[in-house]
């Protein structure tokens, strides 16, 4: 007999009393207790029985976990106390995370939310139906609805994706138009800041117009364009490298 096999002999020998012994254990995944033996093994796979040595370094000891009677593997199978743990730990942040779903779906379908002063919804859901609802019937949108910039692109965005369009709700023709308030980072490789939508209303009866949302996308882009940034900087050439000024 040569090198390996002589080792695994010598190892069968070691560990032999070790199948012998009744054991009490669990299994870390599905929380089964259970007595059993350990078995024969070779030296490598999933479900072995390991010893360490003084220096913490693993011995393999030849010897496999036997299956857990409820899961019929012995991958999550070790010595009960430490199976116990581990099964407990899981299942506390099972519960940890059921609760934080609940809590957030609660929330979806109870906290109100306010689009605009005259435009309030009894809850998240209820916006989020309502949205879908004035997609597909137009006519049914109300006044305050059209007054929020922020519904109504919303509602364009459910009924014609991107870009700008033309709806037309009862006697009124609204068109989308965007705002450009991005901007480019100082190494012109980025580029922040976003499209604001705001809204031409215009009675097709009377000829009136009337602006939505004009005034909140020109602060936007005033704020967008006042950040501190060479590229929106005439003192800095606007960006551009090489320039006389740069190399002064
Ligand atoms: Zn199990």
């Amino acid at each position: 007999m040569e090198g390996f096999a002589k080792l695994q002999v010598l190892k069968d020998k070691m560990f032999e009393a070790e199948t012998e012994k009744r054991r009490h254990l669990g299994c870390k995944y599905c929380g089964a207790t259970f007595y059993g033996y350990y078995e024969k093994s070779g030296f490598s796979g999933l479900g072995l029985v390991k010893i360490y040595d003084a220096d913490g370094y693993a011995i393999e000891t030849g010897l496999r976990y036997p299956d857990c009677p409820k899961c019929f593997d012995n991958i999550g199978v070790c010595e009960v106390a430490r199976a116990r743990y581990e099964y407990e730990e899981m299942e506390k942040s099972q519960r940890r995370r059921d609760e934080k779903e609940r809590k957030q779906q609660w929330e979806y379908e109870n906290v109100p939310v306010k689009v605009d002063s005259k435009l309030t919804f009894p809850s998240k859901k209820a916006l989020h139906q309502r949205i879908a609802q004035a997609a597909k019937d137009p006519n049914s949108i109300t006044k305050y609805e059209i007054m929020s910039s922020w519904f109504m692109d919303k509602v364009f965005w459910e009924i014609f994706d991107k870009g700008c369009h033309t709806l037309k709700v009862r006697d009124f023709s609204i068109t989308k138009h965007l705002e450009d308030c991005t901007y480019l980072s100082n190494s012109g490789k980025t580029r922040f800041g976003r499209f604001v939508a705001y809204f031409r209303v215009v009675n097709d009866k009377t000829g009136k117009e009337r602006w939505i949302g004009e005034e909140r996308a020109e602060r936007l882009f005033e704020i967008y364009n006042r950040r501190p940034n060479r590229r929106n900087d005439p003192k800095r050439n606007w960006g551009l490298p090489g320039n006389r000024h740069d190399r002064d």
